[in-house]
């Protein structure tokens, strides 16, 4: 497993492939440019690929409690990349499953990431806050739907239960995947309104352009050799 190399969005770290993109902190991904999102920065440890893929899909969907720690391990790197930005004191919240997801499941993969990350780090500043955040509503299928689809799909799908353990307070959002970032975006909104002063997010793994352009490719040579074939 390795992580994330080459240029990366400096607010949502996804892939840019430009070949003039300026090696600088301050590019962008032309989303991010268009509407800059609500949290300050999004960073990922590794792209949502092959053994990182299994190792996460081991603990989500198996169950298999051990694989914990090397997703703790692989968060807390990822929290590394933004450590140097955090006030003294930062609040921790994981990304909610709803309640009715999290009964079947048995547990929130990543609230158990984060607990692992929180042990590692140590020190003061990360304080782990699991039941800040809520889930009203269960969203967790989003596929086919399209990025304005999603945002209207999510909307609405989170509370913060206790605003005095937010108000005026810098929040890590961490979740185990980065897709389109549209539910750390609703999280980082409903934060904000409950009065966070600022908000970052963290996840162990992020989907990448790289995956799109691969699929591409073999597309484009699938269709050569039916091409051929015909
Ligand atoms: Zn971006």
């Amino acid at each position: 497993m390795q992580p994330i190399g080459g240029v990366l969005c400096s607010l949502c770290g996804e892939r840019i492939f430009n070949p003039f993109a300026p090696q600088t902190s301050a590019v962008k991904c032309g989303l991010c440019r268009r509407a800059a999102p609500p949290f300050i920065r999004a960073v990922a440890y590794g792209s949502y690929e092959r053994e990182l893929r299994g190792l996460i899909h081991l603990l989500k969907y198996e169950g298999v409690l051990p694989a914990k720690k090397a997703l703790g391990r692989l968060l807390a790197q990822a929290i590394a990349a933004l450590s140097a930005e955090f006030g003294p004191e930062v609040v921790l919240v994981p990304v909610p499953l709803h309640a009715s997801k999290k009964r079947q499941r048995g547990f929130n993969q990543a609230e158990l990431a984060a607990a692992e990350a929180i042990r590692l780090i140590g020190g003061n500043t990360l304080r782990l806050e699991s039941g800040v955040l809520v889930r009203r509503r269960n969203t967790e299928s989003q596929i086919g739907l399209t990025r304005h689809q999603r945002r209207e799909n999510m909307r609405g799908a989170f509370a913060v239960t206790r605003r005095e353990a937010v108000k005026g307070r810098e929040v890590l959002l961490v979740d185990d995947v980065f897709t389109t970032g549209t539910t750390v975006s609703e999280c980082s909104k409903v934060l904000l309104s409950a009065g966070a002063s600022k908000v970052w997010v963290a996840t162990i793994a992020r989907t990448l352009k790289a995956e799109v352009q691969v699929g591409n490719a073999g597309a484009s040579e699938a269709v050569q050799a039916l091409k051929a074939a015909v």
